[in-house]
């Protein structure tokens, strides 16, 4: 196995790199068997899978910081428990326990330790937990058996050169339905979602924004993460709408808004065309924590936030806090954080 050097934990992208182990339970005869750590990131399923015809499949993604004395830091990690249930629920999969899905994670992180990256260099180790339909199954309808896995790699810090503000471009394109799946986090929302993101990045964006489907005027999410805003009068901002998927990081920033930096704080709608009501606005998600953005392009016009260059003062203050509290720097909230 590749041993990572102090070095390479400055360089680290979002990739796959090899671990110690992952997590593998089966669910069989309506109930979930032990699970065990095994080595190798394969599996073999019957290529009959719903998983693999009728995209029956969910997952997760957090990660574990390194704190400043050498202890592991898993964030919210019951909120991941809960949504993947939810997304369970929404895609006829059983539901796999809190329990049984934080002990998962911690057996993972245990066994790769060694990969959770040092405190310092804002890496931390990604962790994604999924669950698929496996089985011979013909038929429209929901598999015979499933998986329940957990896999992670160490990853680098999203902005290598510190936090900077990037462009998007609205795409007319939808990656969910008013009344579909938008709101959990199943394989088909991103199946949907590959063509427009890479036309955005093909013309020179970071990614792509979509517009709530139904009327497409309001702002629904910006690629894989959810939309927030900040007003002139510092009220925190970020849209209503039932195929946004729920981000625990927007979950969190709206409660450190609102108790860190004394802050309102609104869900609502964002019109794309009454973006002048803010002066800056961001993405966030667990891979970036905050994306700060620049511009929106919209048809034939652009719409500048705080700067192309530089980072808001609010939008740094939202991001200083909750990194801060992701390695240990900041007093998190009760419960948001389970150390190992
Ligand atoms: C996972 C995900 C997010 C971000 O959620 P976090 O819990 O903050 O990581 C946002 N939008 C979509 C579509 C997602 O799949």
């Amino acid at each position: 196995m590749e041993v990572l050097r102090l070095e390479d934990y400055k360089n680290l992208g979002f990739n796959v790199r090899d671990t110690f182990g992952n997590y593998i339970s089966y669910y069989k005869d309506g109930k979930w068997d032990e699970g065990k750590i095994q080595k190798e990131d394969t599996i073999t399923i019957s290529a009959f899978s719903t998983a693999l015809h009728y995209g029956q499949q969910a997952f997760e993604g957090l990660k574990a910081y390194r704190t400043k004395d050498g202890k592991i830091n898993l964030f919210r990690v019951d909120e991941n428990a809960k949504r993947l249930q939810n997304s369970c629920d929404q895609i006829l999969m059983p539901k796999v326990p809190t329990e049984k899905f934080i002990d998962a994670i911690k057996q993972v992180v245990k066994v790769n330790e060694e990969l959770v990256p040092p405190y310092g260099y804002g890496a931390s180790l990604y962790i994604r937990p999924y669950v698929i339909g496996v089985g011979r199954n013909l038929g429209v309808k929901a598999a015979p058996e499933y998986i329940f896995g957990v896999l992670c790699s160490p990853v680098g810090s999203y902005f290598k050169g510190g936090l900077s503000p990037v462009n998007f471009v609205v795409t007319d394109r939808d990656r969910a339905a008013p009344n579909g799946t938008g709101q959990v986090k199943v394989g088909g929302n991103y199946a949907a979602s590959l063509y427009s993101h890479r036309q955005a990045k093909e013309a020179g964006y970071a990614d792509c924004i979509y517009l709530d489907p139904l009327t497409h005027t309001k702002i629904d999410e910006v690629g894989a993460a959810n939309f927030f805003a900040v007003t002139k009068d510092m009220t925190f901002v970020t849209p209503s709408s039932s195929s946004i998927l729920p981000s625990i990081t927007k979950k969190s920033l709206m409660h450190i808004a609102k108790e860190y930096l004394n802050m309102n704080v609104e869900v609502r709608d964002v019109y794309i065309n009454n973006l002048d009501e803010f002066s800056e606005a961001g993405a966030c998600g667990t891979a970036a924590a905050i994306t700060p953005i620049g511009r929106i392009d919209y048809h034939n016009q652009q719409h500048v936030f705080y700067s192309e260059t530089e980072v808001g003062p609010v939008t740094r203050k939202l991001y200083d806090t909750l990194t801060g509290i992701y390695f240990g720097d900041i007093k998190a909230p009760e419960g948001w954080i389970t150390q190992l």
